[in-house]
């Protein structure tokens, strides 16, 4: 048969790979060339330039991994992250790397279906950032795939699961605990259509987590006890690389094993750095297995809660969890994941193999993505007729509506034509019955669809002679079953401005495609006749307040190659981003002054991982910070405090840091693992420094109001009475509903609304006076301070406002860093 859709799903994992097509309502997952339905996401090059993938390369990993390449998913748009293969020196990105996978996947199928393999749906995880999104396209391309579209990893899992219960309203959890990424998604089943509607990951979360620790933990100290030989052993040490990798692959089969059975041997071949080689031998229980896992588990859980939190549900609010990714066969993982008190308390469902069913769901979500025009169908007969249609090919009606349009080869419309739609393989045949077109040539039909089956309609176009004429398309396909309408933003999108403020652009969770414009104004002077960098911001994705908190995942440039005018500096540029349903991202910008629009360029490219000295010197940091807060709350005692610091120990994250940091000296996944982890702590000490700052912030914002009254009562108009109110019930809405971050926002909003009202009244200068002569002990050229403070004293005595505003500004310039905030609530008398 004809192919109308993209029908392909390709699951392009961290650990491995994997595809399946549609075949009506079936998915077949497609065996590689080595007969299996999974190939590993890894690349080989051999000295003689030979490339390698899958299976043969993830074995050539163990004893020789310069020339190996695993996992470099989890790399995917960030720069600087290029593999160098030893013997060759030659170098891939990771998204050269992915193509490779990408390419030996698209042979696989086209082999199986024997045709040119052209389009696919490919999965990515819900935590990937738009710059690994764009990425992901970019490999595709490479790999000859012209038309992709992306689609998350737990949506297409629930198409696996959900795709023909188009009756079933539910609510479900998809829990995907994989190699290298976990993701927990809550899908909205309702009347046939899925949704993602809440989303937590973890980009550096996975089985490969555990085998290390297994490593580390277990077989290192039991390897060097065993051969004296191998004293010195350690990960990320470049002369044990052969023995390393040889230990995490028994430690990783062991593992899989231990699924199976209660206990396993784990056995390896070890080379010390003189080649020598060393038997390993090590009886691995659950017990260890299960204890060593218990923090990632713990973790996962965690982002489960945080994710139904966040929609106000429970877990009785859900009807299942569907557990996906191949650590999930692990049995206690099932069970601690079920378990009532320490894990989510749902059913599970793992009826689909975990390691299969995201390609079969993309195949199912493939099979309603419709082919561009003109592809796919056979070439079409001399003479025919094109018809353009509109209609859904995967949904949940039984009787779909199809709106079309006809033109003759001329191009001209097929006016008072007409044409009927049969679907012969229903008992009997289903006929439309005969439509006569419009003016236009167009026509609407109302199509009848059964269940179970990819429904096929024969297209029949009759001219006003009554003669059939051959069309392009011939045929319709429609299949019943429930499809994801819109996707989400997983993440929200901003710029960073200065002083470390964030500009949303897109919330976190808006549908997808999305358009948002944004005003902005520009910070350099741009002449006339200059070519000139309008506009160039930081584009980050995160939800944290400070810019530095999220990540930069790329830059937008707006440049012009030459404007009309001068743009001053503080020009107003209204930025338009588009984000469409793939994840992938086109920004253009006006600026009114010039009255044009410009093409901006988005180089989406996350930025590179700390160096280890970085790495390490930013991990003291937070410890150092982290102890202090430890300290703080030991007088404190805040039950909230006391949670958020058993989550870090329960997590392992401070333990897990350690870990990756001696791990990274030589080792650049562990590195980006690090950086991910530290990025974990630092929000974590963010939280528990914002909670116990709490009374003291509310105390401030208080006493802040309090001041404000006084003020305003002295120095405010009519109107600034009549506003005061306004701010108050701001501020009082974020001491309710405690949150630091508005509430920070609001006083400094009330702070700036203080100051320029005294600034009218003339009060504002003495007041920045009075306490800059209070710090005249700190000033530097204390005979200049004091003779600007007697000038100052006579300027306002004079009431001489602008004068004293310089003298303050030289006042300010004499003490050390940057001038002290103007502090409103203490120094009400004397602004009187
Ligand atoms: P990814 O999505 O990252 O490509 P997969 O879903 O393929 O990952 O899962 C790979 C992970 O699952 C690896 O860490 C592997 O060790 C683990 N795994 C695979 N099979 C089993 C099993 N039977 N029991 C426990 N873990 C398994
Ligand atoms: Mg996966």
């Amino acid at each position: 048969m004809r192919r109308t859709t993209v029908d392909l799903g390709i699951d392009l994992g961290t650990t491995n790979s994997a595809v399946a097509v549609l075949r009506g309502v079936q998915t077949e997952v497609i065996k590689n060339n080595d007969g299996q339905e999974t190939t590993p996401s890894a690349v080989a090059i051999d000295r003689r330039q030979r490339l390698w993938v899958g299976q043969s390369a993830r074995e050539r990993s163990e004893h020789d991994p310069e020339n190996t390449c695993l996992e470099f998913k989890l790399r995917m748009g960030t720069a600087g992250q290029d593999k160098r293969f030893a013997a060759t020196g030659r170098t891939l990105s990771p998204e050269a790397l992915s193509a490779e996978v990408l390419k030996s996947l698209r042979a696989d199928a086209a082999g199986r279906l024997d045709e040119d393999v052209r389009a696919a749906v490919i999965t990515v995880p819900a935590a990937f950032d738009l710059s690994a999104c764009a990425a992901t396209e970019r490999a595709a391309a490479l790999a000859g795939l012209e038309h992709t579209v992306l689609l998350q990893e737990p949506a297409a899992a629930a198409h696996a699961y959900g795709f023909q219960a188009t009756d079933e309203n539910a609510t479900w959890l998809v829990y995907d605990f994989g190699g290298g990424t976990f993701d927990a998604a809550v899908i909205r089943l309702r009347d046939g259509e899925f949704s993602v509607v809440g989303h937590r990951g973890d980009n550096t979360l996975g089985g490969k987590l555990l085998d290390w620790r297994i490593v580390e933990e277990l077989f290192i100290p039991a390897a060097v006890r065993q051969s004296p030989g191998l004293t010195g052993l350690e990960r990320g040490n470049p002369r044990w690389f052969g023995a390393i990798a040889a230990l995490k692959r028994a430690a990783e089969a062991a593992k899989i094993r231990l699924s199976r059975a209660a206990t396993v041997t784990a056995l390896a071949d070890l080379p010390d750095d003189a080649r020598r080689s060393h038997e390993f031998e090590y009886d691995l229980t659950r017990a260890d297995l299960e204890r060593l896992a218990e923090p990632f588990i713990t973790r996962s859980v965690n982002l489960c809660r945080a994710a139904l939190e966040e929609l106000h549900l429970g877990a009785a609010d859900i009807d299942k969890v569907i557990m996906v990714g191949g650590q999930t066969a692990m049995p206690y993982l099932r069970d601690r994941v079920a378990d009532r008190q320490r894990g989510l308390g749902a059913a599970l469902d793992f009826t689909q193999d975990p390691m299969t069913v995201v390609a079969r769901g993309a195949a199912v979500f493939a099979g309603a993505q419709p082919l561009p025009a003109g592809w796919g169908a056979a070439v079409p007969e001399p003479g025919s007729c094109t018809v353009r249609c509109e209609y859904p090919r995967v949904g949940p009606d039984l009787d779909p509506v199809v709106v079309a349009r006809v033109t003759t080869p001329d191009g001209a419309p097929a006016a008072g034509w007409s044409v009927e739609l049969v679907n012969e393989e229903s008992d009997p045949p289903w006929r439309s019955g005969r439509l006569t077109l419009t003016d236009q040539g167009a026509f609407t039909a109302t199509l009848r669809a059964e269940r179970g089956r990819q429904n096929t309609f024969h297209l029949r176009l009759t001219d006003p002679s009554g003669t059939r004429r051959p069309t392009a398309p011939d045929l319709l396909t429609y299949t019943v079953g429930a499809v994801e309408a819109e996707p989400m933003l997983t993440h929200a999108v901003g710029v960073g401005l200065a002083d470390n403020q964030v500009r949303p652009l897109v919330e976190r969770g808006a549908r997808l495609p999305v358009r948002r414009t944004t005003p902005l104004r520009t910070t350099l002077t741009v002449q006339r006749g200059e070519a000139g960098g309008l506009i160039r911001i930081p584009v980050l994705e995160g939800e944290q307040p400070r810019a530095d908190r999220n990540r930069t995942i790329g830059r937008i440039e707006v440049g012009a190659a030459e404007v009309a005018r001068t743009v001053p500096a503080g020009s107003e540029v209204h930025l338009t981003i588009e984000i469409d349903a793939s994840r992938l991202v086109r920004v253009s910008a006006f600026v009114p002054l010039l009255d044009e629009t410009f093409e901006t360029t988005v180089s989406l490219l996350s930025e590179p991982v700390l160096d280890t000295v970085r790495l390490a010197d930013e991990v003291a940091a937070e410890r150092d910070r982290l102890a202090h807060l430890r300290d703080r709350q030991r007088g404190v005692r805040s039950p909230v405090v006391e949670l958020q610091l058993q989550r870090i120990v329960d997590e392992a994250i401070e333990e897990d840091l350690t870990r990756l940091l001696a791990a990274a000296r030589a080792d650049e996944g562990a590195a980006a693992d690090a950086d991910s982890r530290l990025r974990d702590l630092r929000l974590a000490v963010d939280a528990i420094e914002e909670e116990l700052s709490w009374p003291e912030l509310v105390g401030e914002a208080e006493s802040l109001v309090i001041a404000a009254r006084d003020l305003i009562a002295a120095h405010g108009s009519a109107s600034d009475r009549g506003e005061l109110p306004v701010f108050e019930q701001e501020i009082n809405d974020a001491i309710e509903a405690r949150e630091a971050g508005p509430l920070r926002m609001r006083c400094d909003r009330l702070r700036e609304h203080l100051t320029r009202v005294l600034d009218r009244a003339g009060a504002l200068q003495p007041l920045v006076f009075h306490q800059l002569v209070q710090e005249r002990a700190a000033m530097r050229h204390p005979a200049q301070a004091e003779r600007l403070i007697r000038e100052g004293e006579a300027a306002r005595d004079r009431g001489e406002q602008e004068r004293l505003r310089s003298i303050n500004l030289q006042l300010g310039d004499l003490l050390p860093g940057p001038p002290p905030p103007i502090d409103l609530s203490s120094t009400v008398e004397s602004a009187g």
